[in-house]
């Protein structure tokens, strides 16, 4: 078989290629290669499935908004049942002395692409939020509109229902070997045996897109880090409450009628995850979240966690920041990876220039260079400071 584009990994990164090449009409022959059909270990299906403008570099905000574009016309773009269950309430980052000259040259940033973000004292939020604790903060970073969580689930789902109507086959095998002649891949060999002649490959395959990357003899700093997320009930319900992450990193939001936090892996030291190493790290919720959580909001102070998993952040090693567009010399070799946590909110955003940058030969809606591989060829990091 001979496909125009063969896109290895199929959730919501490899979706949104497709989706958004069939919208730039694209009218090549695309396969779309996924093992994991039901996302059991799709980073995209373990997420927090939330999106924020709160972001230290422009250009992560600028992605983010295509995305919110998105979720403001969904109903357009997929039918009138469309629904992803966007939940607006906001980001609230909090900046202990320390850590308020980042908090306040973000927020500038941020003011600058026009997100609506407020940066209060702490005096200011404890009037906001009544459930608040001010202990040992200086101020906070609000997000009145444009940030909240949604259904990651319902997300991939849309994408994928609108690829059964646009003639992109869906292909259920393991990628395991790149062919390549030069500085060009030439094909994709399968798991099943087969064999899919490539005129462009793209890489899609999250946290393993290293793995994918080394198939075709190119290097890739993206590797597996495994982020826990604890589920716990309370008594009260906040409704007001937005995604607050405290100065230690510890985050929480509501998530129906519960509610779920994360944040306390140390980045010190840590090295790849085993991939296939999805077990929560139970002792993480009594000994680092527990004691943040009920500090920072004494109504919950006596929770207890109900049900955790864990997933795999596509971690770049370099700067925490996506690795986006063709490989320099290798052209036909095009990377969707490492985002580092904030992949889920980009990969409508990346679909679409990709998509640009294949049809039109250059982006358009969203310059994506400054993610270019180049700077990993060259070890000069583009880094976010703001990873949750
Ligand atoms: C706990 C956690 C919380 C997160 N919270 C957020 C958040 O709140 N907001 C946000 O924006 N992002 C968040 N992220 C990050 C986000 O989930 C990822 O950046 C994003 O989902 C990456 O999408 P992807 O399609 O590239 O990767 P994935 O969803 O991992 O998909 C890659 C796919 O490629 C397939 N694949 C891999 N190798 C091969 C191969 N050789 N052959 C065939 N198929 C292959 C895999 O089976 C997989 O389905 C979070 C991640 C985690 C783990």
């Amino acid at each position: 078989m001979r496909y125009d584009v063969v896109i290895v990994g199929g959730a919501i990164v490899g979706s949104s290629v497709a989706y958004y090449l069939r919208e730039e009409g694209f009218t090549g022959s695309i396969a779309l290669i996924e093992r994991d059909p039901q996302f059991a270990h799709a980073a995209t299906t373990l997420s927090c499935a939330s999106i924020r403008q709160q972001f230290s570099i422009p250009e992560n905000i600028r992605l983010s908004q295509f995305t919110l574009g998105l979720f403001r016309r969904l109903e357009q773009e997929f039918g009138p049942d469309a629904d992803i269950g966007f939940r607006e309430n906001g980001y609230l980052i909090l900046a202990s002395e320390e850590g308020l000259p980042v908090l306040q040259a973000n927020h500038a940033v941020q003011a600058g692409e026009g997100a609506d973000i407020v940066l209060e004292d702490a005096a200011t939020l404890k009037r906001r939020f009544s459930w608040l604790s001010d202990e040992g903060i200086v101020a906070g970073a609000f997000g009145r509109s444009g940030e909240g969580w949604f259904d990651a689930h319902a997300m991939l789902g849309l994408l994928r229902k609108a690829l059964r109507t646009k003639s992109v086959d869906l292909v259920t095998a393991s990628a395991v070997g790149i062919e390549r002649a030069g500085n060009r891949v030439t094909a994709v060999s399968l798991g099943n045996g087969e064999r899919l002649e490539a005129g462009t490959i793209i890489n899609a395959a999250g946290p393993n897109a290293g793995v994918v990357a080394a198939m075709a003899g190119i290097e890739l700093p993206v590797e597996p880090r495994k982020r826990n997320v604890f589920v716990f009930e309370a008594r009260e319900r906040f409704s007001d409450m937005p995604l607050l992450v405290d100065p230690t990193g510890i985050y929480v939001r509501p998530e129906g009628s519960v509610y779920i936090t994360g944040g306390a892996e140390s980045e010190e030291g840590e090295t790849a995850a085993d991939p296939q190493d999805f077990d929560p790290a139970w002792p993480l919720f009594e000994e680092a979240i527990w004691p943040v959580l009920a500090t920072r909001i004494p109504a919950f102070e006596a929770i207890k966690a109900t049900r955790a998993w864990a997933g795999h952040y596509d971690y770049n090693t370099l700067d925490q920041n996506a690795v986006i567009g063709p490989h320099p010399e290798v052209g036909n070799f095009i990377f969707a990876n490492g985002f580092s946590g904030h992949g889920l909110q980009q990969a409508p955003a990346v679909g679409k220039a990709l998509a640009e940058l294949l049809v039109h030969g250059g982006y358009r809606s969203i310059d994506c260079s400054a993610f270019g591989y180049e700077r990993i060829a060259e070890g000069r990091a583009f880094r976010e400071l703001n990873v949750i």
